[in-house]
């Protein structure tokens, strides 16, 4: 048994998701990216998206967790983050595809490649209005690719956009066309053939709903963290039919179990974190403590799977939960679970104090 607290990862329904997404996407024409960041490229997880047949691509945005990834994997790997250009020969050496915006970065890559006597592949990421990388000015754009093709050792093999990320903005058919044209124009302008239009993460799934127009052709991959382990696009945080949400489960254990008041007694300062805190006096409660703390999880968006039971507040290392209204179902020593949110997932498997179980 792995001690708690741990976060149970659920092989079986975590692979219907890579299959249930995966086809959909390839049946739309669209390739799928399977980003790791957010189990930090964990090696049985990663498993996992590597055997899965509807993804095509592994991509992280750390270089640090390529080398969690099964080394014989034929599947190629995408460096997400822009990369430091204190960094090229590393980026160079463990990824095969990189996300650019800039151009000094990207003849530095070359350089790298050349003394590796190797090719480096580069998607020109735009900026379309989110305000996060992306090159924002048409003219530097073009400009971009023309300075690019004077390089030997760097394939442009396409162009991609990241939305819904900083400025929360919603990948509507327009602003997907809009990738699209700058396809079409750099095609017209240099004579080449860009490949791949990498139409974004998560956000851009909800397009293929029935009562929705569709991702706009031309647009051929998108690169999903998020939707597959969570089973949730992010453009309105909906539930994504047929896949799980629970793949991923945190539990931790109540260390104590008592009937409380439900109000500070004596006068009221600042918490452990330096914080000014509200408190509602609902009269006697059942509160338990849980060993679990910020240290181990961001909790504003923990979900307890029990409906009954509200999360009151954590420390560090302690998290107080109310049970008024599942008091009998719990006890000293029971084990609460929680489903997880983005934020909350990326934190428990940064956090060396929270165990990881692949069932
Ligand atoms: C993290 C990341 C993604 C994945 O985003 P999700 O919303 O988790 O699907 C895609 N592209 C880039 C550039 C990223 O950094």
């Amino acid at each position: 048994m792995t001690d708690l607290p741990k976060v149970v990862v659920h092989r079986a329904r975590l692979k219907k998701n890579l299959e249930v997404l995966g086809q959909r996407l390839n049946d739309a024409g669209i390739q799928v990216a399977g980003v790791t960041k957010v189990f930090g490229a964990y090696p049985e997880i990663t498993e996992l998206y590597d055997q899965a047949d509807n993804i095509q691509y592994l991509a992280d945005s750390r270089i640090e967790n390529f080398a969690n990834y099964p080394p014989n994997t034929e599947k190629p790997k995408m460096l997400l983050r822009i990369p430091m250009i204190s960094q090229v020969a590393k980026v160079v050496a463990h990824a095969d595809i990189s996300l650019n915006s800039e151009i000094e970065t990207i003849q530095a890559l070359n350089e790298a490649a050349t003394q590796a006597n190797t090719t480096h592949q580069i998607i020109l990421m735009i900026d379309l209005g989110d305000l996060r990388e992306g090159i924002f000015d048409q003219e530097e754009l073009l400009t971009t690719v023309g300075q690019i093709q004077e390089l030997n050792n760097i394939e442009l093999i396409g162009i991609g956009t990241n939305l819904t990320c900083y400025g929360a903005i919603i990948p509507t058919p327009e602003v997907l066309d809009k990738l699209v044209s700058f396809k079409e124009l750099i095609e017209e302008r240099y004579n080449i053939e860009l490949h791949l239009i990498s139409g974004g993460n998560s956000s851009s799934i909800y397009l293929l709903d029935e009562e929705q127009p569709g991702i706009p052709p031309g647009i051929n991959m998108l690169r999903i963290g998020e939707a597959l382990v969570l089973g949730r696009e992010t453009a309105y945080g909906d539930k994504i039919y047929g896949m799980h949400e629970d793949a991923f489960v945190l539990e931790a254990e109540i260390v104590e179990y008592k009937e409380k008041p439900s109000y500070p007694i004596g006068p009221i300062g600042m918490n452990a974190f330096g914080e000014k805190v509200q408190f509602e006096d609902k009269g006697p409660m059942q509160r338990g403590i849980i060993a679990l703390g910020k240290q181990d999880v961001d909790f504003s968006n923990l979900i307890p799977i029990d409906e009954r039971i509200e999360i009151l507040g954590a420390s560090s290392d302690h998290m107080i939960i109310d049970f008024t209204r599942a008091k009998a179902d719990y006890a000293l020593g029971s084990k609460v679970q929680f489903l997880l949110t983005y934020g909350s997932l990326l934190s428990v498997f940064t956090s060396k104090y929270v165990n990881k179980e692949i069932i």
